[in-house]
């Protein structure tokens, strides 16, 4: 009987040990069971727009389904669907790809994912500047590589200074992975900004560069978004440029991702692609081809109103005594120092000893999730995402501010 248990007991693979689970699926879940008690909690974690896909979207997935394309489609991608993200490198970024240069996944998280599992050795690095999206670390660990963590300082925006990049590179350094503008700080980089960080790989011919675009679309004030293969053509043979319509079209539930890059790389990817999902959707290929070629006002109109949002968010936390926040470029997330409440009493007694305590103590008291820093890589901090609506955000913050005014300074 013994034998029988032992050997039909659920046993989870190794690779499985180092990836925690997520933070923010912990606060969602804790969230989610204080709605289901009653309470009027406003989660402010969400990574998707609360905006729907735009009508003319939505039509050519219909179109497509009466059409008869609900076949599989070519492994990575359709030749319209590439066509389309051809044109929309060149004109948008000034990148001009051959259309073995790209390659479409079921987002691009999935591009993320084929990208690793097709290039990591056991033990290769690969460098993330922190804070950073949960993900690309838990891939590179799935695909038996070494995430190497490089914390990226508030005062310097939380960008990657080129000296901790090059203090950083190894002979084992793989990938240095990029994103801008970023989840969870929403720090952008310049040109300027960027090109200090280029030439710093350009001595070191063996590291790749991965670039998510993904927030591209959500930039605000007079920022002017850049991608760095365009500012340094010499690191087009080793750049992999990542971008989707999850977020620029509120397109998230649909699962299209997309990238160019050099055709080795993409017939590489092609391949771990071929044996996990085959292709991506053909009716979500299909709508996809609608956002990138169809009418692109919706961009603007969603800007604007993302905009409104973080100014409302950023003002509000910086009224709160002991709340710091940096003004984000873009994407549309805060991300806020609470160094000025660590130490701090909360009414029941409990010590503020970290941003974990902090969101705990937030959703408990407050009714309102946000996602520590630590979830992210780098502490005191807190995320917010502000893809909700004006009023429900000022709610939030007014809920914050009356939180923090109930924590008791160190000692009392
Ligand atoms: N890249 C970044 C920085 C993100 O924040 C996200 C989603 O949260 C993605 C990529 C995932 O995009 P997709 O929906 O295309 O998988």
């Amino acid at each position: 009987m013994n034998s029988v248990a032992q050997t039909t007991s659920f046993r989870p693979a190794d690779r499985l040990s180092q990836i925690g689970v997520s933070e923010i699926l912990k606060i969602t879940g804790l969230a989610n069971e204080l709605k289901r008690q009653g309470r009027d909690v406003i989660v402010l974690g969400a990574g998707e727009p609360d905006f729907d896909t735009p009508e003319n979207i939505k039509e050519a997935a219909v179109r497509a389904i009466a059409a008869g394309q609900t076949k599989y489609t070519a492994l990575d991608g359709t030749a319209e669907l590439k066509a389309a993200i051809r044109h929309k490198f060149k004109t948008e970024n000034g990148l001009e790809f051959e259309q073995s240069e790209i390659t479409v996944a079921a987002g691009a998280k999935q591009v993320i994912y084929n990208a690793m599992m097709a290039t990591l050795d056991p033990g290769d690095e690969v460098i993330i500047p922190t804070p950073f999206w949960v993900t690309y670390a838990d891939i590179v660990i799935i695909a038996g590589g070494k995430p190497v963590l490089v914390p990226c300082k508030e005062e310097n925006g939380f960008r990657l200074s080129p000296e901790d990049l090059e203090a950083a590179i190894t002979p084992k350094t793989r990938w240095l992975m990029l994103n801008s503008p970023s989840n969870p700080s929403g720090a952008a980089y310049s040109e300027a900004q960027y090109r200090p960080i280029l030439d710093v790989l350009l001595k070191h011919p063996q590291v790749w560069l991965m670039v998510d675009d993904m927030y591209e679309h959500i930039v605000y004030g007079d920022f002017r978004f850049v991608t760095p293969a365009a500012i340094k053509p010499e690191l087009r043979n080793r750049t992999l440029t990542i971008n989707g319509v999850s977020k620029a079209y509120a397109m998230t539930g649909w699962r299209i991702g997309y990238a160019g890059g050099p055709a080795a790389l993409i017939k590489s990817m092609a391949v771990v692609q071929s044996q996990s999902t085959s292709c991506p959707s053909s009716i979500s290929q299909a709508a996809a081809v609608e956002a990138l070629t169809g009418p692109q006002d919706i961009l603007l109109q969603r800007r604007k109103s993302f905009e409104e949002r973080r100014d409302l968010v950023v003002k509000a936390l910086n009224n709160i005594e002991g709340i710091t926040c940096r003004v984000p470029e873009g994407a549309f997330y805060t991300f806020s120092s609470i160094a000025g409440l660590v130490g701090r009493k909360t009414p029941e007694g409990r010590v503020v000893e970290s941003d974990s305590v902090f969101a705990d103590y937030l959703l408990r008291s407050a009714d309102v999730a946000v996602v520590p820093g630590s979830a992210f890589g780098l502490a005191p901090y807190f995320r917010i995402s502000y893809a909700t609506s004006l009023a429900e955000l000022e709610d939030a913050c007014k809920r914050i501010g009356a939180a923090v005014a109930k924590l008791r300074p160190e000692g009392r």
